[in-house]
């Protein structure tokens, strides 16, 4: 009995290693290129091995995953600060915007960078 469609298959991908490459906004494949150039734009392709990277579409991903972050890590910091401290509410509020403001601007890239490794793992869009 032969296994006819391990010839036709692609070769699987690590999905742990292509995650973290795209979190350090590097390409999925050689861990070395830049993903993204512009804050959010993904480069054409990567600098060091070619692979193709404006198939990937993220779309709004990164946008609901930098949310669900954020928002959990926040929600709990409020919670905690105004129980156990007491501030005034435009110190929760001065600090919370500038808190939620980092947070999203420092996450947001490294979030597309993780769909767009995980997308060029499981071999979605021709990656
Ligand atoms: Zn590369």
């Amino acid at each position: 009995m032969s296994d006819v469609n391990s010839a036709v298959e692609p070769q699987e991908r690590n999905i742990k290693r292509a995650i973290g490459r795209g979190l350090l906004l590097r390409c999925p494949d050689c861990g070395k290129g830049k993903l993204l150039h512009s804050y959010l734009k993904v480069n054409e392709t990567c600098d060091c091995c070619g692979l193709e990277l404006h198939k990937a579409k993220a779309d709004d991903g990164p946008a609901y995953l930098t949310i669900l972050i954020v928002g959990h890590i926040l929600a709990f910091g409020l919670h905690y600060s105004f129980v156990t401290y007491r501030p005034e509410p435009m110190t929760i509020v001065l600090i919370g915007l500038a808190l939620t403001m980092s947070s999203s601007l420092l996450l947001l890239p490294r979030m597309k960078g993780l769909i767009i490794g995980f997308q060029w793992a499981k071999r979605m869009y021709g990656l």
